[in-house]
């Protein structure tokens, strides 16, 4: 099985029905781009920046410098060979605390983490968006911000997105100028109200591990509800068509980088949804290739429709199923 998959490695992700899907890479580490070249990605759809931030206790307790944080930005854009890498900022709290940042909060997933956190700290923030840029000099980056909720938070983003190039110009510092900046739509109110992104954003990316943690209420780590967690309920599936419909009707790219975006079990059904562009970790990337290189997207998107009518769980889960074992 696994020779078979080599074999697709360096074929385009097409549909029978000669649809391209482009397929991203996430990772956590600069390390990890060798991974993702391996296995044949696009480019990295998800670099989950503060991985370089977390588990420094051992060390000084000091957060990355810009220096440092560059050279690893530009480690991944030099190893990833012109392919597109997007770099999400930090999104610390909740399931991946800073050690050196306190927790106290009663529900951190709600409290001050990911562009929250940045905001109240801009100087870190623009330590962080400083080095992003430096490193755009040397590849194509994309920036992506983690979290958003409010159209206030996306204008202060961008503003000081627009200060740290004013920095780095005013230092005759290079970076690329049309640099694209994307928004994460994880939460439910990003979703409902994406017209409000969409009017702001070069690209969205949809992160459906805290969107599902947030459209149900469920803790995304917590064991004693991990049997709620599903990501077909039809609230989850509503939000995720309704995004994914948007976008292309706005033309503007959307991906998902979440874990259902991997997991096969999905592909046929994101696919029906409109999906052009999926983010996994590297090792799910070609069963997910070789499940859209037999799909035929006209016959998706029919069945996909059907299933959105439906509301009621257990002839979802069917009906997916169904569309799963479909040959042609
Ligand atoms: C997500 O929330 O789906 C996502 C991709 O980001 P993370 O898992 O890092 O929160
Ligand atoms: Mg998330």
């Amino acid at each position: 099985d696994r020779k078979k998959l080599g074999k697709i490695k360096k074929l385009p992700a097409i549909t029978r029905d000669g649809t391209e899907i482009t397929l991203l890479a996430n990772i956590e580490l600069p390390e990890d781009c060798k991974h993702a070249m391996e296995s044949g990605a696009h480019g990295v759809g998800l670099f989950r920046s503060e991985f370089l931030f977390m588990g420094r206790i051992d060390e000084k307790q000091e957060l990355p410098t810009e220096e440092e944080q560059f050279s690893a930005y530009k480690f991944a854009v030099v190893a990833m060979k012109g392919r597109p890498v997007t770099i999400r900022t930090l999104d610390v709290g909740a399931d991946k605390p800073l050690d050196t940042a306190e927790q106290t909060a009663l529900n951190p997933a709600l409290g001050l983490r990911a562009i929250r956190y940045c905001l109240a700290e801009p100087q870190l923030f623009l330590t962080q968006l400083r080095a992003i840029l430096r490193a755009s000099a040397f590849g194509p980056v994309k920036l992506l911000i983690p979290m958003l909720a409010h159209a206030f938070e996306i204008d202060q983003t961008l503003s000081l997105i627009a200060q740290a190039k004013q920095q780095l110009r005013d230092e005759k510092i290079r970076f690329d100028e049309s640099i694209q900046i994307g928004a994460m739509i994880e939460i439910p109110a990003a979703a409902l109200a994406l017209p409000m992104f969409i009017k702001r954003m070069d690209f969205l990316s949809i992160g459906t591990n805290d969107l599902i943690q947030y459209t149900l209420a469920i803790d995304r780590v917590d064991h004693e509800v991990s049997h709620l967690y599903n990501p077909l309920h039809p609230a989850v599936l509503f939000l995720l068509a309704s995004v994914i419909a948007q976008a292309r009707k706005a033309e503007i790219p959307v991906s998902v980088c979440g874990e259902m975006a991997g997991d096969i079990k999905y592909t046929r059904l994101l696919l029906g949804m409109g999906l052009l562009e999926f983010s996994m970790d590297p090792t799910h990337l070609l069963s997910v290739k070789q499940e859209i290189l037999n799909s035929n997207l006209d016959s998706l998107t029919l069945q996909t429709k059907k299933i959105l009518r439906s509301t009621e769980p257990s002839a979802i889960a069917e009906a997916v199923q169904c569309m799963r074992e479909l040959v042609y």
